[in-house]
């Protein structure tokens, strides 16, 4: 496991890892709060990799101070779902922890232990986020006038936030969406519905696509997606 190291940029206190120098060309990327930096090892002999490490950072820093954390949070009592913040209680007895969250309607609920809990968390947010994308993708199927998918599958996609699939004729849609407001969620789903027109990247895909997402808010999204900004 590599150690969590902090650097000040511009008076901001920022977490990065820092890899061994391995590679080619240097490799910066977000996760979980954190900088990944794999550097060159020209970068590390000359130590320019430190002023790398805060273009990064400068280029990013909208969205890496807004990062939302965990989307659910047992230590600090709060998850995230559709972009809102929801607090719950969790009461401490004996072999037991009870849940209230006013918010969901659930009060008084046993669990055996934390983990238990953040499972129940889990599957409330993942069911409600699916119960969305039914919804909201049969609605876009119609604005967009393109054939029904005959399924839609929720995945646990560690790369992926969907995926348009014609050989089975099914949407999949990563679980982990369940904390994003329902504005970058409708992104996804636009995205894979205009898939139904191109099956690829090119300039016509995402022509189309622009056509009902404006690029700049498409753009936004998406860095709010790679950066774990919820709302
Ligand atoms: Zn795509």
């Amino acid at each position: 496991m590599l150690k969590i190291e902090s650097i000040v940029i511009d008076g901001i206190e920022v977490k990065f890892k820092l890899y061994p120098a391995l590679v080619l060309e240097n490799n910066i990327r977000w996760k979980e709060g954190i900088i990944e930096f794999h550097p060159t090892k020209k970068s590390i002999e000359d130590n320019s990799w430190q002023e790398e490490l805060k273009t990064y950072f400068r280029k990013n820093k909208d969205f890496c101070l807004n990062y939302s954390g965990e989307a659910i949070d047992i230590k600090n009592k709060h998850f995230y779902l559709f972009g809102e913040k929801i607090n719950f209680e969790i009461i401490e007895k004996i072999n037991e922890f009870i849940f209230n969250c006013e918010k969901i309607d659930v009060l008084e609920k046993s669990f055996n232990s934390l983990k238990l809990l953040e499972r129940f968390i889990k599957n409330f947010c993942e069911q409600r986020l699916f119960r969305y994308l039914i919804y909201r993708t049969t609605e876009l199927e119609n604005l967009l006038k393109v054939e029904k998918r005959n399924k839609i599958i929720l995945k646990k996609f560690n790369s992926y936030w969907g995926r348009n699939s014609f050989t089975q004729n099914t949407i999949e849609y990563a679980s982990r969406l369940f904390p994003f407001s329902q504005e970058i969620i409708d992104s996804i789903i636009y995205h894979e519905l205009v898939h139904c027109f191109f099956p690829h990247h090119k300039k016509d895909f995402w022509n189309k696509l622009y056509n009902y997402v404006s690029k700049e808010k498409y753009e936004l999204y998406s860095n709010k997606l790679y950066f774990g900004v919820f709302n």
